[in-house]
């Protein structure tokens, strides 16, 4: 018999405390503070094997958003798996500028339409359906295992999205929207961040382009003219480097009011623009 005090010891030599203790808790269903205060409690042995298992996943490299399945963003929990990417925080970005473009609190978002495009587990177009109840969103995504990961996020946040199988814009009926917004596979093909961490576990086509990294953005930016009404905006998240280039596709693709925005670390990771009127 094992207490919770030795478990979480024995498993911080292997893992960082701090997730250690989410992965016991999640075992236990208890809370991070009800370990703190049970540290004496006993685990069932079914329960202690459970742990352990985890641990070893854990240390073995697996990130704990797979291993809990579930990972906040923007306040809400998402489920998440290994056919979609981790939500992110940086992406919060994307949807802060999102909801300021549709206009929170004003009338202007009344009927707005919204496109997520490579919707992955839903986080974006949830929020957003969710942070402007008046908009109608829809969420695309090529990989039928990602979009019944946001529908399950839809329907537990009950958020109204549309999902729709799609490769980018080819399976979308014909329409045009307020707003695109796209956190698409920007890492070139080769980037050594794709041996490391969490990434290995990711699914690699919503991380890479296989190519330059500008591949999907090149075809999103260039494509997005098409399937917006004059005066929408595109959104989208881009790599730490890629500011003058995707300035530059979105310059060539005849947008307007480019815009380019800082992340908390200095960095221009969300740009966009918009077709004139
Ligand atoms: N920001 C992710 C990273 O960790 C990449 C996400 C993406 O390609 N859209 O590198």
């Amino acid at each position: 018999m094992s207490a919770v005090g030795e478990a979480l010891a024995a498993a911080r030599q292997r893992i960082p405390a701090a997730e250690a203790r989410l992965l016991l808790a999640q075992v236990l269903k208890r809370s991070a503070a009800w370990l703190e205060a049970h540290r004496e409690a006993a685990l069932a042995p079914l329960q202690l094997a459970s742990f352990n298992a985890l641990v070893e996943r854990r240390a073995a490299g697996e990130p704990v958003a797979y291993l809990l399945g579930t990972r906040e963003f923007y306040g809400r929990d998402f489920a998440v798996s290994p056919a979609v990417l981790i939500p992110r925080p940086e992406t919060e970005l994307l949807v802060e500028l999102a909801i300021v473009k549709v206009g929170a609190g004003g009338t202007a978002q009344r009927a707005a339409r919204i496109l997520d495009l490579g919707a992955g587990s839903g986080c974006i177009a949830v929020t957003l359906a969710l942070e402007l109840p008046l908009t109608r969103v829809t969420a695309a995504d090529v990989s039928p295992d990602a979009l019944a990961v946001a529908r399950d996020n839809a329907a537990r946040l009950s958020a109204p999205v549309e999902l729709v199988e799609s490769d980018w814009f080819a399976g979308l009926r014909e329409e045009r929207f307020d707003l695109i917004v796209a956190n698409p596979p920007y890492v070139a093909s080769g980037d050594p961040h794709l041996a490391q961490g969490d990434l290995r576990f990711e699914p690699i086509g919503a991380l890479t382009d296989h190519a330059d990294g500008l591949a999907a953005l090149r075809h999103i930016v260039a494509t997005a003219p098409h399937w917006l009404k004059p005066g929408g905006w595109l959104l989208f998240e881009h790599g730490y480097d890629q500011a003058a280039a995707v300035g530059d596709l979105l310059a060539a693709a005849g947008f307007a009011d480019i815009e380019q925005h800082r992340d908390l670390a200095g960095v221009v990771r969300v740009s966009g623009g918009r077709i004139p009127d």
